[in-house]
């Protein structure tokens, strides 16, 4: 998978190793030699990945990192802060500052690109929830962005057969977030699969292969979108490559430094959150999309690319697609007599008589306030008829019990039934003939089927 990355150094030479060494593998290299260049490149040319100097004149690379994630539009874009190798300060500062990772200078080739794939493995997947959230959006049914979600408070799995090692990441942990300890393989997998948000994986137990172990999470359903953080000694390099490759999320290096910890843990539950925010908003928003809330049933957006969709191959030589038009008669009546929540649960009420006498190829539908609209692949109109009588006498056969049963009503209901004809029918005048029919069964004293031949 290829990647932009966008390189911001203030050294010309610094810049062009980068540029040599990641052109070499086909990235494509952008370049800012400032802060505030580097700013309005990032807004312009959306690069999947930031390789960012910390030390430049002017606005340095924290502050550059902090305006980065400070802006919605940019907040998402990994960014990798490069200190100088003893500059263990700046890396905690810089994971506060809101930074994906670090790398330290001298740039090691091995590192470099492990982190770059890593890092575009999850832009990836962060681009692709943003792209369907943004869609959501546009169809109105996201209400806002994503606030800005924390990382404290998190739910934290260690797991580590080392004792004493485990009871000090722990300690400082418990500080912010609420961490528990499982020295076995089986309890902690267990453990994983029940609500963490963090996994924290000793790569160097002896009673188990936390390698293994980080690949089990990957591959488990369940655990599929875990963080996992793996300890790991830096000088294992064959270690820390193999750890990313299986999918781990970032590495800690032993001996464990209690800042860098806590800024790490912080960095990947926050992650997590702002993706788990996207993927529930994506369903939800799905959801929300293509059902009426009151009632349960489709609702007219989700008809319409239905009906369409039936149409179409209905006009190009399929059966015929029935419709019937449903209101209910003297709806606001019930409102006035009983109140507006009565008349809720009368809608409700009708939309479970509704469901369940439709066949199941039939599509019930809130069409929008007291009309419904029953979408019927491949049926003659004569079938759609004898359907909608059937509707018709179990709504007025039996009344509607409403208010915790304390009051019956009869309800009665007018359909208008009409089916397609051809190629040159559509949808719209496909319900407009319907309309029609109820229109008229209302005129003919309502409580009744009105079919309207084409
Ligand atoms: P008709 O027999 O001619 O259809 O008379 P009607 O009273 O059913 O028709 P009308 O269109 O005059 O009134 C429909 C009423 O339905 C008006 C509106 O306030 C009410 N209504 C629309 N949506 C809802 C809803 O979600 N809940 C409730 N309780 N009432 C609704
Ligand atoms: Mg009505
Ligand atoms: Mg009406």
């Amino acid at each position: 998978m290829s990647a932009r990355i966008l390189v911001v150094d203030d050294i010309e030479a610094n810049v062009r190793l980068l540029e040599a060494k990641l052109t070499a593998e086909y990235y494509e290299v952008l370049t800012a030699y400032d802060g505030p260049t580097a700013l309005a490149m990032a807004a312009a040319e959306r690069p999947d990945i930031v390789l960012l100097d910390v030390m430049m004149p002017g606005m340095d690379g924290f502050q550059v990192c902090r305006r980065l994630k400070d802006d919605a539009e940019t907040r998402h874009l990994p960014v990798v802060l490069i200190t100088a190798l003893d500059g263990r300060s700046d890396r905690v500062a810089g994971l506060e500052a809101g930074a994906d990772d670090f790398l330290t200078k001298p740039i090691d080739d091995v590192m470099l690109f492990a982190r770059v794939r890593s890092l575009t493995r999850l832009k990836a997947v962060i681009d692709e929830l943003r792209e369907r959230e943004a869609s959501g959006r546009r169809m109105g049914v996201i209400a806002g962005a994503a606030s800005r979600l924390g990382g404290s408070g998190g739910r934290i799995l260690i797991v580590d057969d080392n004792d004493r090692q485990a009871q000090r990441v722990c300690a400082e942990l418990a500080i912010e977030h609420r961490p528990v300890v499982e020295a076995g393989y089986d309890n902690a997998l267990m453990t994983a699969k029940g609500r963490v948000d963090l996994v924290i994986v000793n790569t160097g137990a002896r009673a188990f292969d936390g390698l293994r172990f980080a690949a089990q999470l990957r591959s488990d359903e369940a655990t599929r979108n875990l963080p996992i953080l793996a300890i790991v000694d830096f000088d294992e390099r064959a270690r820390v490559v193999k750890a990313l490759e299986i999918g781990v999320n970032d590495i800690l290096a032993r001996p464990i430094d209690p800042g860098e910890l806590s800024a790490r843990a912080k960095t990947q539950i926050r992650r997590k959150r702002y993706t788990d925010y996207l993927r529930d908003n994506l369903d939800h928003s799905l959801e929300l999309a293509v059902t009426d809330q009151l009632t349960g049933l489709h609702n007219r957006r989700y008809m319409q690319g239905q009906l369409e969709a039936l149409m179409r191959r209905s006009g190009a030589g399929g059966e015929p697609v029935a419709v019937l038009v449903i209101d209910i008669d003297h709806f606001k009546k019930i409102n006035d007599g009983f109140g507006h929540d009565v008349g809720d649960e009368v809608l409700r009420e009708f939309a479970v008589r509704l469901a369940s006498n439709v066949r199941a190829i039939d599509l019930p539908v809130r069409h929008g306030g007291e009309e419904f609209v029953v979408v019927m692949p491949d049926t003659a109109v004569e079938d759609a008829q004898r359907i909608a009588e059937r509707i018709r006498l179990h709504v007025a056969g039996s009344p509607f019990r409403v208010m915790g049963g304390q009051e019956l009503l009869s309800v009665t209901i007018s359909i208008g039934v009409a089916a397609s004809h051809g190629p040159a029918d559509n949808p719209r005048s496909l319900l407009k003939r319907a309309d029609e029919a109820v229109y008229e069964a209302k005129s003919q004293g309502r409580n009744r089927v009105i079919t309207r031949a084409a």
